[in-house]
């Protein structure tokens, strides 16, 4: 009902969706192989990818990472996700994760995309044992806040915070630091941060390209390029787990998610305990 109809060459699209203008998680969701993007973002996505093909194979590997990065939470004892920037749904969704390691284990979505937040209302929610947020990173209290996440996660228990390839579309201005010290704020002892992040040293003339590419429909002009020492920042006053903050393939590589450790780049990722 919702993807594109590409067999008689038009796109049938969901109400309240905007197709004048590309959006981050119908690009993501191209780089993955999936169906939910249309001919704005596939355009977009496509002068990255002629730049840099292996765009598609990095967000994979992000992707994996997820999972395993989850499932270890999973095992670690954590019961309460709180996954924000979710994306497209795909497989390995958060809460399928979580509740093959720890049955019952609560998942809130949090996304400001309508195409996110439609697809994760139908598909994500479907035991009833989710929700789904239509809240803005920019402004955290606005998830912090939320009553629906309010009376769904105690935050007076362990909570995981996952912001997975959602920090580095965020400019310095946008003021990332902070948003995300609220956030770690927010959590009580016990509790984990885990997130992945372009990093900006490795591919300059590729990032500066993607960031031009992404700014022009994020209408922001500040920088969100960051080093590894940057994106360390972003753990402060928490203890990285083993292997710290390394390039995401690199993460407690697990062969059974099918994604090669490869001396690979572009983008980094950890997972942090508040002690
Ligand atoms: N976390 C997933 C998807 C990453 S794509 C993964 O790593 O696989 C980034 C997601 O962040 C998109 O779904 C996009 O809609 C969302 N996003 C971007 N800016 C946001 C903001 N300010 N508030 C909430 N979500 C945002």
């Amino acid at each position: 009902i919702w993807g594109p109809d590409v067999a008689d060459g038009t796109e049938r699209v969901p109400s309240g969706i905007d197709t004048t203008s590309p959006s981050i998680a119908r690009m993501y969701d191209y780089y993955l192989g999936g169906k939910d993007n249309y001919a704005v973002d596939r355009a977009a996505a496509d002068k990255l990818l002629a730049l840099a093909p292996e765009i598609a194979e990095i967000s994979r590997r992000n992707r994996a990472f997820l999972g395993r990065a989850v499932r270890f939470l999973a095992e670690r004892g954590i019961r309460q996700f709180v996954d924000i920037g979710t994306g497209l749904p795909t497989q390995n969704n958060v809460h399928q994760v979580a509740r093959t390691h720890a049955p019952g284990a609560r998942v809130a979505y949090v996304d400001n995309d309508p195409i996110v937040l439609a697809h994760a209302r139908a598909l994500l929610t479907e035991n009833g044992q989710t929700i789904v947020v239509n809240a803005d990173l920019l402004d955290p209290d606005t998830i912090l806040d939320n009553p629906a996440i309010r009376s769904y996660i105690d935050f007076d228990r362990p909570v995981a915070i996952l912001l997975f390839a959602i920090l580095h579309f965020f400019a310095d201005d946008d003021r990332p630091y902070e948003i995300v010290a609220r956030l770690r704020d927010a959590i009580p002892p016990g509790s984990y941060l885990a997130l992945s992040h372009v990093v900006s040293e490795d591919h300059p003339e590729a990032i500066d390209a993607a960031q031009d590419v992404y700014r022009s429909f994020l209408k922001r002009s500040g920088d969100a390029r960051r080093t590894r020492a940057d994106i360390l920042g972003f753990f402060d006053g928490l203890e990285l787990v083993d292997p710290g903050l390394v390039y995401v393939s690199r993460w407690r590589p697990d062969e059974s998610d099918g994604v090669p450790v490869a001396e690979d780049a572009w983008i980094v990722g950890g997972v942090a305990r508040k002690n």
